[in-house]
């Protein structure tokens, strides 16, 4: 605790875990047993884009495996310092979509809010590696524009709160948001698309389940997890609780090439998901950001993998497969 400040405010346990994440490859190497070999290369992509990965997440590594599905996603490689045809800054078109900074409106019906930068943990595939977010969040004094915007739109059915990882502002500032969009009359829902509950899930707490429990909107969860092992009890209780607060609850994945792209990976993530009483959503083709080709699993062995699960699974268990497209009226559904 930084002396002086214990007066003024307790700091909530989930900001102490955020605070304490992981950001040096030297360290992160260590934690996941893994040798000085793959060092130079991770500091050298590190430069790139910064590591960050909250300890919990390390903990349900497996010790030693550089093939480990959860340290695929955060550990920075060589391959993403090589520039790959196709690949590059923008690859969803959202800087063309901002009409108010903030707010992303694409699709009808919905609009989503870029509410903060900051993420829990750095998922080396993001689209938004490259993102200008100084310039995307509504800061204080933005706040209103994008508020007024949503209240001009009749259209408008439901806010999507995104990133970034919205879950990483304080509940004071999400009980206020969410407050005011209340007053907003055609508004019925509220989704939050956040890899906190799975990544973090000491961030599941009484605070944010009584501000969600209280809101007049209907809350919608989206988590983002990409394989089953990332479930472990502490992310089980934490999506349990959620669902009792009244929120509803979905998964969207990235298929990535080494972390799921098998059919026993995303059968036994939906068969996981589903015990925790949340059902898979989207399955996202990789947006081709610069930096993350070597996460790229093409077309046709996508499709022949959905077609697998298809056999395996019950319906509802089974993801859509979907590819973003700048300036489409959704995203593309493959399968
Ligand atoms: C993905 C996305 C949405 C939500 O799309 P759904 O199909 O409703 O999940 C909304 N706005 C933007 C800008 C998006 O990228
Ligand atoms: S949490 Fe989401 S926005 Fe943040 S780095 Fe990971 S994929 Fe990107």
């Amino acid at each position: 605790m930084i002396p002086g400040t214990s007066v003024l405010r307790q700091v909530p346990a989930w900001q102490s875990q955020l605070a304490r994440a992981i950001t040096g490859p030297a360290e992160l190497l260590a934690a996941a047993g893994l040798g000085e070999e793959w060092l130079p290369a991770a500091q050298a992509a590190a430069r790139l884009f910064p590591l960050r990965v909250p300890r919990g997440f390390v903990a349900r590594m497996r010790k030693g495996d550089p093939h480990d599905p959860l340290l695929r996603q955060v550990l920075p490689l060589a391959e993403e310092c090589l520039t790959a045809e196709g690949f590059g800054a923008d690859p969803v078109g959202d800087l063309a979509a901002m009409t108010v900074p903030g707010v992303l409106h694409k699709y009808q019906a919905r609009v989503l809010l870029t509410v903060t930068g900051a993420c829990a943990v750095h998922c080396r595939y993001c689209f938004r590696r490259h993102f200008p977010y100084a310039d995307a969040n509504p800061a204080v004094d933005r706040w209103q524009a994008a508020l007024e915007y949503i209240a001009h739109d009749h259209s408008l059915k439901e806010v999507i709160l995104s990133g970034g990882d919205p879950l990483t502002l304080s509940d004071r500032r999400l009980a206020e948001l969410a407050r005011q969009l209340e007053t907003i009359p055609h508004l019925r829902r509220l989704r939050l698309h956040t890899r906190l509950p799975v990544v973090l899930p000491e961030r599941v707490n009484d605070e944010l389940l009584g501000w969600l429990g209280d809101t007049k909107l209907k809350p919608v969860i989206v988590v983002h997890a990409n394989h089953a092992q990332e479930l472990d009890d502490a992310a089980r209780q934490a999506l349990a609780a959620l669902k009792n607060a009244g929120a509803e609850l979905l998964n969207q994945s990235v298929l990535l090439r080494g972390v799921n792209d098998s059919v026993e990976a995303l059968a036994d993530l939906s068969e996981a998901l589903f015990e925790t009483g949340t059902l898979p959503y989207y399955l996202h083709m990789l947006d081709k950001v610069q930096g993350a080709a070597h996460f790229d699993v093409d077309e046709i062995a996508a499709r022949r993998l959905m077609q697998e699960l298809q056999a395996r699974l019950p319906g509802y268990l089974v993801p859509r497969l979907v590819r973003e497209v700048p300036g489409g009226p959704g995203k593309l559904a493959l399968t």
